[in-house]
């Protein structure tokens, strides 16, 4: 529910901004002031070898590049309609079965839910992003996986860059070398772990996301329909027949029991819009949206069970 209080409002919505830029962006700017790869990198575009010059030009385009597309991503998520239903110019029609929203009263489609943070509907909800400040649904759920996959590569890049860096610590044997680096940059050296223990805890919690979610785009699934399992009301036909967990907890054991299903008992939960990896993956990234699910749904019990 969105708070009451307008200071508390505006402060909800944009305190993920500052943590984005202060870990993109101010992250960066460390790296560059502590001496790392990246500080020689940018310096060597002006210096050294032309062979060397262009090796630090490719590293800088590409570093650039993908910041640039991951700052991007982050604002037009950030802005953007997750599949809103309601009867308003842009916002997606009502289609397929027509039940009433108990809070907002408009007629969604198959598969849309309502989210009590924005007040409105949302085609495929998958989840409200705190981060981002917007539900996650059909229209932005693809560009919601391609920002996590980004942001872990650069988590982990920065852990790698950061632990490179240390040279304290490389190689370990070299009592003398870590004792002499230690004394000359102990504030340098004591930033950087920090830096490492930070990006790699980032890069741990955000590559487990983007893997989630990769496994939500080829069984066609989305995180609320997984963990919320028989009591969604389209899927409740569906799980009378499954002997798996009827729902599935939010925290690590509900992975764990996922991966259980899937790998010792190749009894994955009931998923009515699967059509296969490869047709699910076309229709989750390139197939133009909303899309209409209850020509995809397959019935498993009478239509009144909807
Ligand atoms: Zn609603």
């Amino acid at each position: 529910m969105q708070s009451r209080n307008p200071v508390h409002r505006r402060l909800t919505r944009h305190w993920p901004i500052l943590v984005f830029t202060l870990g993109n962006g101010g992250g960066t700017i460390m790296c560059y002031f502590l001496d790392t790869t990246l500080t020689s990198s940018f310096k060597g575009v002006w210096s050294g070898s032309p062979r060397a010059q262009t090796l630090c030009q490719i590293y800088t385009s590409i570093f650039f590049l993908l910041m640039s597309i991951l700052w991007w991503l982050y604002w037009s998520l950030y802005q953007s309609n997750p599949g809103f239903v309601t009867l308003g110019s842009g916002d997606v029609p009502s289609q397929g079965l027509q039940r009433q929203c108990p809070y907002c009263r408009c007629a969604p489609p198959l598969r849309s839910r309502h989210d009590h943070q924005t007040g409105r509907c949302v085609v495929k909800f998958d989840h409200f992003c705190s981060m981002l400040q917007t539900p996650i649904g059909d229209l932005n759920h693809a560009r919601f996986w391609l920002f996590v996959v980004l942001q872990a590569f650069f988590a982990m890049w920065g852990t790698c860059v950061c632990w490179e860096a240390t040279t304290c610590l490389q190689p370990l044997y070299n009592r003398t070398a870590q004792v002499a680096c230690w004394k000359v940059h102990p504030g340098r050296t004591v930033l950087l772990l920090l830096f490492v223990l930070f990006t790699s805890s980032a890069a741990q919690g955000l590559s487990g996301l983007a893997m989630g979610h990769s496994y939500l785009a080829c069984t066609a699934q989305t995180t609320y329909e997984l963990l919320k399992g028989a009591k969604v009301s389209y899927l409740a036909s569906h799980y009378a027949s499954y002997d798996g967990p009827q729902m599935l907890p939010h925290r690590v054991r509900g992975v764990r029991l996922l991966l259980r299903q899937h790998l010792k008992f190749r009894h994955p939960p009931p998923a009515p819009f699967n059509q296969g990896v490869i047709e699910n993956l076309n229709s989750f990234f390139f197939q133009p949206k909303p899309i209409a699910y209850h020509e995809q749904y397959r019935y498993a019990g009478t239509v009144s069970q909807l």
